[in-house]
């Protein structure tokens, strides 16, 4: 077994890990990062060509975090030199006796973004293809939209491994068996390396509880069945005619979201939530069950989307904290040590930005962005 020194030690290439190796190595600190299967790979919650951008939250909290990530991936977007952002505007809607929409509108006059506030009735005459109960809940953010997902992952590595040189390491297909805490620094064992880490950065997914038993919360690892339907009429659901949504219903499972046809790929379309899974079982199934709940939802909401054929599907794990929020920052006990769990089926729009904090707090203990409720 090799023995060896790093200073930065990141587990974990999906969006949180790639974004850390870039701002760590734009600072000019040595990064390795170690991958348990192939960069890219499609077995976490990262891949796919796209996720839904806005600052349209319920939660205040997030609504004003995403002011700062919005300029976190702007300067990516600069420093890579190509669009990551697309701006679709965003629909968020919700049936009469669900206080969501309301508490999205505060949060959004709140930090000053724009976006119009309407009835189901009065969405249909700016976008007739959707077909709400007249008494829904809806408001509209102009700058909500689209992030490239596959492209900024790989951008940001690729930024990494150019302001690092040599100094950047990436290792995939490198599954970390262990880590210990126990000494003066955090010894990381692979099966080939015993590394002894100045910082160790954890950003492994539904994998985290795992490599850390004693993460403070339950993180539960839950399947997520994503599909792309092709709509007859294509241009109806292009960019710029067609919004990313969010439905929130007034039950756990009655959360849908969808986004506008990108890169061919089909218009995407997905229930938030889904059962418990070992995120070390492949299990690739779209569910007869979840075709009908899905069906059900477009018949109320885009009737036109009902019978479009499927084009292709997706399965991809959340990491779920059981009040959905984020957690992350230096555990007590343990300076050395960085983790990071922000997804529950949220994360990606602030990952760029929580790159920034985590390599933030691996160099200085502290960030000057507001973490504090999310904070381990
Ligand atoms: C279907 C779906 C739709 C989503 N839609 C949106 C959206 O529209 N907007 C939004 O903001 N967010 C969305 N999200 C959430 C967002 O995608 C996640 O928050 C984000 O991708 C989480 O990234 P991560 O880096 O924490 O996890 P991952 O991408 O899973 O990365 C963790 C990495 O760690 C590696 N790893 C784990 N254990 C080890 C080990 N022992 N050794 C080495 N490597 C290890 C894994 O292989 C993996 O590559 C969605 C998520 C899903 C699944």
């Amino acid at each position: 077994m090799e023995q060896r020194h790093a200073r930065n030690v990141i587990i974990g290439s999906g969006a949180m890990g790639a974004a850390t190796a870039y701002h760590l190595a734009k600072r000019g600190e040595p990064v390795l990062l170690l991958e348990q299967f192939a960069i890219g790979h499609d077995r976490g919650s990262s891949h796919g060509v796209a996720r839904i951008t806005r600052h349209s939250y319920a939660d205040p909290r997030y609504a004003r975090l995403m002011l700062d990530a919005f300029r976190a991936w702007k300067d990516l977007e600069a420093d890579a030199g190509q669009n990551l952002y697309l701006r679709t505007g965003g629909l968020s809607f919700c049936p009469p006796e669900v206080d969501y929409v309301s508490q999205v509108a505060a949060s959004l006059q709140a930090i000053e973004i724009p976006h119009r506030r309407m009835s189901g009735r009065e969405l249909r005459r700016s976008f007739p293809v959707f077909e709400l109960p007249e008494n829904y809940d809806v408001v509209f953010e102009p700058d909500a939209g689209l992030i490239a997902a596959a492209r900024a992952i790989a951008a940001q590595l690729e930024l990494a491994r150019q302001f690092g040189g040599d100094r950047t390491q990436v290792l995939a297909e490198c599954p970390v068996r262990s880590i210990d805490l126990e000494g003066n620094k955090p010894i990381v064992i692979t099966d080939h390396h015993r590394i002894s880490a100045d910082r160790l950065i954890v950003t492994a997914g539904a994998w985290a509880g795992r490599l850390l038993p004693n993460f403070p919360v339950t993180l539960r690892p839950t399947r997520q069945q994503v599909l792309y339907l092709r709509p007859q009429d294509p241009h109806l659901f292009a960019p710029g005619r067609f919004p990313v949504f969010i439905h929130k219903g007034a039950g756990p499972l009655d959360d849908f979201y969808g986004m506008p046809e990108y890169q061919g790929q089909g218009v995407k379309l997905a229930r938030h939530g889904g059962p418990d899974v070992d995120p070390d079982v492949e299990d690739r199934r779209i569910e007869e069950p979840y075709l009908e709940v899905i069906r059900h939802f477009l018949t109320q909401t885009i009737p036109m989307l009902v019978n479009a054929p499927i084009e292709q599907t997706e399965v991809c794990l959340y990491t779920t904290t059981p009040d959905e929020h984020f957690r992350l920052g230096i555990p007590p006990d343990c300076p050395n040590l960085v983790i990071a769990s922000p997804c529950s089926g949220h994360g990606f729009k602030f990952s760029c930005l929580i790159g920034r904090i985590l390599a933030d707090l691996a160099t200085q203990g502290t960030t000057e962005i507001a973490i504090a409720p999310w904070q381990l």
